[in-house]
């Protein structure tokens, strides 16, 4: 057992080991890191090199601990290594690791998921959060018949190449590429509008009247930072889709089984036609999934014509994994404890800030959260990128080097699981009443 005694207090953090295995790691693989966020690069220094998890807590390779709030980017909410997903992977796993062949665990975990989604009445698992997007866009686009994806500024619906695109380009403007090697006549299929706006949406509609297939979006945006969505933004996007005939896709990757018991559609009580699922879905195993309506999903083969498959889609052990965490989520009170401890944490963040007289802003959506460095309201990509990332590197260090493991980026949420109790809780905040007092230039920060 990990005890909260065997975390890092204070600086000077050991990395040798790290430093070492990082060195190894980058003559074979590009950067040293198979994601580009894990390198560091946003908040400067090195990355950790990561030799096990229990609960809330992880273990580095120089046998540094700390309390962990990236979960892996979201998976893990029950924290690592939970019994037992642990005992449903392993019994799995004896069982075999790939068929490629129907199991009954598919369906199981299919069961638990249109359960929880009123808006899905089918649902096709595949291995990652890109694959789901992806997929579900092809769907929308042959089920409307029309070309066109209105996405939003600062959301992120993984690496295909429509997908990427971000900003820059002004609002009702076709997209550029954010990365070389996506041909231009690909992004041009895609808009990118501001986040949170509405009539930007309404304007794309009336400049291509039946021409756009779906508005993708995150319903709670995490890609930029937390966002919330303003009061009316889902509601008027639902109208809007409907009255133009194109579908509405929520990207629920990261929000799905975070912000309630099925996702944020079920917060909000909006029905999208198409929800793109993965992270907790696969209980830390590679799962996606995507699902909807039956009359659209009815199209996908071998029910219809649009092609899409996996070699490990839904594969045994990853089922086993989604499904006990679900199974797990589902009991009573979980959530409403997350809430409370989420609610604490944010809290306490946002009242070390003040202490320290350091301007920040809060986003939070249930337990995911993120800490935006400016004074100004962050609503969008646009106001999220006025934080100030040196002071959000500072923050992330002087965490780092007191036990406390961050995202490594400014444009990241923080993850809360079941395993952070009040004690871990509490040993963060008091962690960041001294990280802010760095910030703020009053404490001599690490190096
Ligand atoms: N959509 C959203 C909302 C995400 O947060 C992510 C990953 N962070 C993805 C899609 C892509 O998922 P993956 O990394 O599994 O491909």
């Amino acid at each position: 057992m990990t005890e909260m005694s065997d975390i890092q207090t204070a600086p000077p953090l050991r990395t040798e080991r790290s430093a070492q295995l990082f060195a190894e790691a980058q003559r074979y693989l590009p950067g040293g890191v198979n994601s580009p966020v894990r390198a560091f690069k946003a908040v400067g220094g090195q990355p950790l090199f990561i030799a096990r998890g229990e609960g809330a807590i992880i273990e580095d390779a120089d046998g540094n601990h700390f309390i962990d709030y990236v979960g892996s980017w979201g998976p893990l909410i029950l924290g690592h290594a939970h019994p037992e997903v642990v005992a449903a992977v392993q019994a799995a796993a004896a069982r075999g690791t790939t068929y490629g062949a129907p199991t009954e665990l598919e369906t199981e975990l299919a069961r638990l998921i249109v359960d929880a989604f009123p808006a899905m009445e089918l649902v096709r698992f595949v291995s990652s959060g890109t694959e789901a997007a992806m997929s579900a866009l092809r769907l929308a686009r042959a089920f409307t018949g029309r070309p066109l994806i209105v996405k939003f500024d600062g959301c992120y619906h993984g690496h295909s190449d429509f997908l990427l695109v971000k900003a820059g380009s002004g609002p009702l403007t076709l997209g550029a590429p954010d990365s070389p090697g996506v041909p231009a006549a690909v992004t041009a299929q895609t808009l990118s509008l501001p986040f949170n706006d509405l009539d930007a949406v309404s304007q794309a509609f009336e400049r291509h009247p039946g021409q756009i297939a779906a508005v993708v979006l995150e319903p709670v945006a995490g890609n930029m930072g937390v966002v919330p969505p303003v009061a009316g933004f889902l509601t008027g996007l639902r109208e809007l889709t409907r009255r133009h005939g194109a579908l509405l896709v929520f990207d629920e990757v990261m929000t799905g089984f975070r912000v309630a018991y099925g996702g944020a559609q079920v917060l909000y009580d909006i029905e999208p036609d198409l929800t793109c699922l993965s992270k907790i879905i696969g209980g830390g195993l590679p799962a996606g999934a995507y699902g909807g309506r039956r009359e659209i999903m009815q199209l996908i083969a071998p029910l219809g014509p649009v092609y899409q498959a996996g070699t490990l889609s839904g594969n045994p052990l990853a089922m086993a994994a989604g499904a006990t965490t679900l199974r797990l989520l589902g009991r009573p009170g979980v959530y409403e404890r997350l809430e409370a401890s989420s609610a604490r944490l944010h809290e306490g963040l946002l009242a070390a800030a003040r202490v320290a007289g350091v301007p920040v802003q809060g986003g939070r959506a249930g337990s995911m959260m993120t800490l935006f460095f400016t004074d100004r309201p962050v609503t969008d990509y646009e106001s999220a990128r006025t934080s100030d990332t040196a002071r959000f590197a500072r923050f992330h260090r002087a965490m780092l080097e007191q036990g406390i493991y961050l995202p490594p980026s400014q444009f990241e949420a923080i993850f809360v699981s079941t395993a952070h109790g009040e004690a871990e809780i509490d040993r963060t905040i008091a962690a960041a009443h001294a990280a802010m007092r760095v910030v703020a230039g009053e404490a001599n920060g690490p190096a």
